[in-house]
């Protein structure tokens, strides 16, 4: 008989929960536009609606600065736009600093010119450098003062799974005036998030990686002073103007209901540390590994690491073929062998680098996968041993 697969890139896509897929199915099964003012509408009006507070409870929002979206990547791109204007402070955003290790969704989805964007870099464990972020807003303030800067850094850092001082990072924000947007996805139904007590102003999640369905995230704001001049999708004014379009009714509810079990999860999701713990103990039990993150704040399901013999794109062969998914990357990343634009920025060399490898657990996640993953482990290190060392991509 053949062993069931064994699946350990939940940072990529996690599994969808049993209930959110029986819920999105009887949603879908019944008409109505949240838009229509007859009774079949206005039951698609109520889904939304509890949606939108089950979201909103889940990072400690209001229900109102919930804009749901297509995913993480729309959300962010909705948010890096210099036509955010601000009720509470008129000056217009003129400088965006980014962290050097964001998801592409941010990186290259702010809608500002390229000479007002700021890379600001990590250390070598993946940590944002706030001295920097400190400089830089100090630098636009004293040179455009009737201007603002905004910093979008990541919550938690989808390849290391490394969790940035956010709150620090927002408090120097407010000092200089700026804004500050976090790309949440990787956080959001996995470690407690409270937009109030990080301080941004704007917050991005994605159902898909809490046990909702692809293509529905949303936007959480933290004012309702914020507002768009220039919405990314213009359409019927839907979504309180920041996005146009009949709402997803079925992946919204299905994002609703993933964001209440993902919290009622919270504690369980913060036990698979001790798999993590037991699988990095394990990789180091047959080998030199350099575990990337270490030493930082990191989500308590993901492994990032190298072992210098092994050539990442050979072992997820390997791994795969053996019944394991694991990811050498970001998604959208791999099937390319190019080195991980975070683990560069972390100044790590390209030859360690290119033997990366990420090892993601998710709330279906159980001990026997960590056995799974180290018996076959063990055979690709044992290969690669007899193999001569990779060199750079
Ligand atoms: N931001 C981070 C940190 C992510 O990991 C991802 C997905 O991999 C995204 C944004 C994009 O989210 P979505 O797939 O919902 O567009």
């Amino acid at each position: 008989m053949t062993e069931p697969r064994v699946y350990l890139d939940h940072n990529a896509t996690t599994i969808v929960r049993p209930n959110v897929i029986a819920l999105i199915a009887e949603t879908l099964g019944a008409t109505g536009n949240p838009s229509s003012i007859h009774a079949e509408g206005r039951a698609k009006r109520r889904i939304v609606e509890n949606a939108r507070k089950q979201v909103a409870a889940l990072v400690g929002g209001s229900p109102s600065s919930v804009t749901f979206t297509s995913g993480g990547t729309e959300s962010s791109n909705i948010a890096l736009t210099p036509s955010i204007r601000d009720a509470r402070d008129p000056r217009p955003v003129t400088r965006l600093l980014v962290s050097a290790v964001e998801h592409p969704a941010v990186a290259a989805g702010a809608r500002f010119r390229s000479a007002a964007v700021q890379s600001v870099p990590v250390d070598r464990r993946g940590v944002v450098d706030l001295e920097s972020v400190e400089a830089a807003f100090g630098r636009h303030a004293v040179a455009r003062p009737d201007e603002r800067a905004m910093l979008a850094l990541m919550l938690a850092n989808n390849e290391t799974g490394v969790i940035q001082p956010v709150a620090e990072a927002c408090r120097i924000a407010r000092r200089f005036g700026g804004l500050v947007h976090v790309d949440a996805v990787q956080a959001a139904g996995k470690i407690p998030v409270d937009i109030g007590e990080l301080g941004c102003d704007f917050l991005a999640l994605s159902a898909h990686k809490f046990g909702g369905p692809q293509g529905v995230g949303a936007l959480v704001r933290a004012e309702e002073g914020l507002h768009v001049e220039e919405p990314l999708i213009r359409g019927g004014g839907q979504e309180r103007g920041w996005r146009g379009g009949t709402e997803n009714v079925a992946g919204v509810a299905g994002l609703g209901l993933a964001a209440e079990e993902a919290r009622a999860g919270l504690d369980a999701f913060g036990g698979l540390f001790v798999l993590r713990d037991a699988l990095e103990r394990g990789i180091r039990a047959l080998d030199k590994v350099v575990v990337f993150g270490e030493g930082a704040s990191r989500l308590p399901n993901t492994s990032c690491f190298a072992s210098p013999g092994v050539a990442s794109d050979r072992a997820i062969i390997a791994l795969d073929l053996a019944g394991i998914a694991v990811s050498s990357g970001s998604a959208c990343s791999s099937g390319k062998t190019k080195a991980s634009a975070v683990l560069e920025a972390m100044g790590i060399e390209p030859n360690l680098s290119s033997g990366m490898i990420r090892v993601s657990f998710g709330w279906s996640s159980k001990a026997t996968d960590v056995e799974r993953f180290l018996s076959a482990w063990s055979d690709i290190v044992r290969r690669s041993a007899r193999k001569p060392s990779v060199s750079a991509a």
